[in-house]
């Protein structure tokens, strides 16, 4: 079976001065191409831990991770970078755009880092807005933007290389009830109607809902991993 994340028994630890904090004690996980993952647990249970790793911001002190096959142990600095632009798109908490310019540059960035004709780049930041439902504001600094609107500009700016991976930590987490659902409605359609492939960090019950599976550490280790329909309103959210 191919899978497009496959963690085999990764330990994590980190050393400041004499005291060794183990993180992640051994943790399995396989998904597939196109599966809606949540990753519950509680605060200080390795999720964010995990979810660097699988984004190649931080690496495992033992065991194996393969992305689409490859094994990230024997790649170079340059190689996982190359690999993660092209491959992941990520979604924070906190958005994390750049203040000082509008939707449009922000979503732009990544192609520019890239070297992408500046006729291109307008052209596939404007897609991936409408995609995202914010065409009318792409002209608007993140200031004058709501939180909703914020993190749709970032949803839009992690789809602009068409990543097979999206990774979201905790992306409801600062929003309130009905934008939380209105950003969950897009991560859905990425998913059923794109294939795109979520991994999402989420401390809230209904969020995860809208996933297929649910995998819940704790203290470093995988504790539960269901597979269930998933919710989207009232339809379904399953591929
Ligand atoms: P979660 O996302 O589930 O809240 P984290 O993965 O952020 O958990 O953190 C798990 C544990 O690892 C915490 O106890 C945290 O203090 C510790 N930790 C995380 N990153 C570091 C680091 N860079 N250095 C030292 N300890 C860390």
């Amino acid at each position: 079976m191919d899978y497009l994340i496959d963690i085999d028994r990764v330990h994590k630890e980190y050393i400041i001065g004499e005291v060794t904090t183990k993180v992640l004690k051994g943790v399995n996980l396989k998904i597939k191409k196109g599966e809606f993952v949540s990753i519950m647990g509680h605060s200080g249970a390795g999720k964010s831990t995990l979810m660097n790793i699988i984004g190649f911001l931080d690496q495992p002190t033992s065991g194996s991770y393969k992305l689409e096959g490859i094994n990230t142990e024997k790649l170079n600095e340059d190689e996982l970078a190359e690999i993660r632009n092209i491959t992941i798109g990520f979604v924070f908490q906190m958005f994390n755009l750049l203040p000082r310019v509008s939707a449009l540059d922000n979503v732009k960035l990544p192609l520019l880092y890239a070297g992408v004709p500046e006729k291109e780049q307008n052209k596939r930041a404007k897609i991936v807005l409408e995609k995202v439902g914010l065409s009318h504001r792409i002209n608007n600094h993140p200031s004058q933007l709501s939180g909703g609107e914020q993190q749709r500009v970032a949803i839009a700016r992690a789809l602009i290389n068409n990543p097979k991976l999206i990774l979201a930590d905790e992306p409801t987490g600062n929003l309130d009830t009905k934008s939380s659902y209105e950003i969950m409605d897009i991560f859905c359609k990425l998913h059923k109607d794109q294939g795109h492939t979520i991994v999402m960090i989420t401390h809230e019950l209904d969020i995860s809902k809208y996933s297929g599976r649910i995998v819940t550490l704790d203290d470093g280790v995988t504790l539960k991993d269901i597979r269930r329909k998933s919710i989207y309103g009232n339809k379904k959210c399953d591929t």
